[in-house]
């Protein structure tokens, strides 16, 4: 079965402006040594792991500043979370997966703590960010959209799932004038949503259509969501990855989800029922945000502002 896997990897030596013919959906794509995976996709979402690589090369020297813990069990639900798309609509997700272990590169932070001057572990962060460049241009020029899901494991002492827009706690607090006001949906990873919707920024991070309120529905303690629209602290509010790549000029939006470990990615079991209540949740907010379903079918205007006025998604 690993010989089998390995066979079907396709190695590729990044090179530039080549290889996208190359590529074929569901199909690893590996940069150099290895160090960073790429499955290309043919859907509008593109899901990113930094955290949860377990390789610790030699070569590479340990990091001395920052976090260096792995986000257990992350690159397992990623490709969990994956296999279920897959399941569901037939097609494949962009997968962008850091093989690396954390306490060698950092892909969620900009490139001198990230990889903190070694020559290896930097080229692993540029080969990182523009895999995932890739995959969104790819979905954008298919789609006209890419949503971006940054995924992350946390251990805050409340076992609830972090839903990251770029907005802290502190954001989130404020009065909804203040949250609707462009200078916080300039920041905002759904600013791409909030110019094209009827609902405005306030509705979309808790209201009764926002993921947090989809997630909860399938039975996943969220916030912001309708139930907690303010965190708590300790909230991860979206780092690096998410502040460079959801760009609503380029048609990227996004969140970054900080998955608990209890009951979610603790065991085989629990990642494959939160990647389901996730791809659930993900089959109403397509068509109720991006006009589209998950699996990239248009959604007919009538049918997209009906599903976004309805009253509560009860
Ligand atoms: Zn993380």
């Amino acid at each position: 079965m690993h010989a089998k896997t390995l066979t079907g990897l396709v190695i590729f030596v990044l090179s530039l402006g080549g290889g996208a013919e190359e590529q074929v959906p569901g199909n690893s794509v590996l940069g150099r040594q290895n160090h960073i995976e790429y499955v290309p996709g043919n859907l509008p979402l593109v899901i990113a792991v930094p955290h949860g690589g377990r390789l610790k090369p030699g070569e590479i020297p340990d990091r001395v500043n920052g976090v260096t813990d792995i986000d257990a069990n992350t690159q397992e639900l990623a490709r969990t979370l994956s296999a279920v798309v897959h399941a569901e609509t037939g097609r494949h997700a962009h997968l962008v997966v850091c093989r690396l272990h954390r306490s060698k590169l950092d892909a969620n932070r900009d490139l001198a703590e990230g990889a903190q001057g070694s020559e290896i572990a930097m080229q692993a962060w540029e080969e990182h960010h523009r895999f995932i460049e890739q995959a969104c241009e790819e979905a954008v020029r298919k789609f006209g959209v890419a949503f971006l899901i940054d995924l992350h494991g946390h251990g805050h002492p409340d076992a609830r799932v972090e839903l990251g827009y770029v907005q802290s706690a502190l954001d989130l607090a404020d009065c909804e004038d203040a949250l609707n006001a462009a200078s916080a949906v300039n920041t905002s990873s759904l600013r791409w949503i909030v110019e094209r919707s009827d609902l405005s920024h306030v509705e979309l991070l808790h209201g009764p259509l926002s993921l947090g309120a989809l997630l909860e529905k399938e039975g996943f303690p969220s916030t912001p969501s309708p139930r907690m629209p303010v965190p708590t602290e300790p909230f991860f509010r979206g780092g690096y990855t998410i502040q460079r790549h959801c760009q609503s000029d380029k048609n990227v939006t996004g969140l970054q989800i900080e998955a608990n470990r209890p009951r979610l990615r603790d065991t085989a079991e629990n990642r494959l029922r939160f990647a389901r209540a996730l791809v659930k949740s993900l089959q109403t907010f397509f068509p109720a945000h991006l006009g589209m379903t998950l699996g990239g079918e248009p959604r007919l205007k009538g049918e997209l502002s009906l599903q976004t006025r309805m009253p509560s998604g009860q």
